[in-house]
């Protein structure tokens, strides 16, 4: 993408495995190792770098927003542990029924961030890893990286499934994020050649 400003990240089972069973405290916090590099390249390369997750668990009573935000604080900590920064991070804490503009796949929390950050949200992409994720792309308009850890293979082939449609994946977000510093080299070798002719 030419004038890519901002990258969405889905949080458990992109930057942190996931569980069946939600992660429901700080001992369940396991950051994928690759990670914290990602984010640092991301940074690098000037983006904006958002979480955005769905956490119903709240409304279910399954935790506290207090023990949530010690979650993100645990999840924000080890994956900017080698410089990168994480812009901000957005949690829906609604049940699917309270019918908020938040939970993805609607866009509530998207475009919250591109007001507050002042973006163009056409200028974002989405790393995620399950169908709702997709979805949340496709109504936004923006490119979607399904990553394979998490829940990612299943999805793929859940939507083969059920949309007859073939989503490429990518192995992590390392690898995703690889093919942005690549294809910005390229760029800049391209500009380079233009400025010494
Ligand atoms: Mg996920
Ligand atoms: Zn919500």
């Amino acid at each position: 993408m030419k004038n890519l400003e901002a990258i969405f990240l889905d949080r458990d089972g992109v930057l942190n495995e996931d569980s069946d069973n939600y992660i429901r405290s700080v001992e369940d916090v396991s950051v994928y190792p690759f990670v914290s590099k990602a984010l640092k390249k991301l940074t690098d390369l000037g983006l904006k770098i958002f979480i955005t997750s769905n956490q119903s668990a709240i409304s279910r009573g399954y935790f506290t927003e207090e023990t949530n935000s010690d979650i993100f604080k645990k999840i924000i900590s080890d994956s900017e542990k080698d410089n990168g920064k994480i812009t901000d991070f957005y949690y829906c804490p609604h049940l699917p029924t309270d019918n908020c503009n938040c939970r993805k796949p609607k866009s509530g929390m998207f475009l919250q961030a591109a007001k507050e950050y002042k973006f163009d949200i056409n200028n974002s992409v989405y790393v995620g890893d399950s169908v709702c994720d997709w979805e949340t792309a496709k109504n936004l308009g923006i490119p979607f990286y399904l990553v394979e850890t998490g829940y990612g293979i299943e999805t793929a082939e859940t939507i083969k499934k059920e949309k007859n449609i073939e989503v490429k994946t990518w192995k992590n977000l390392k690898v995703v994020v690889e093919s942005f510093t690549q294809s910005s080299e390229r760029r800049a070798k391209s500009t380079k050649k233009k400025n010494n002719k």
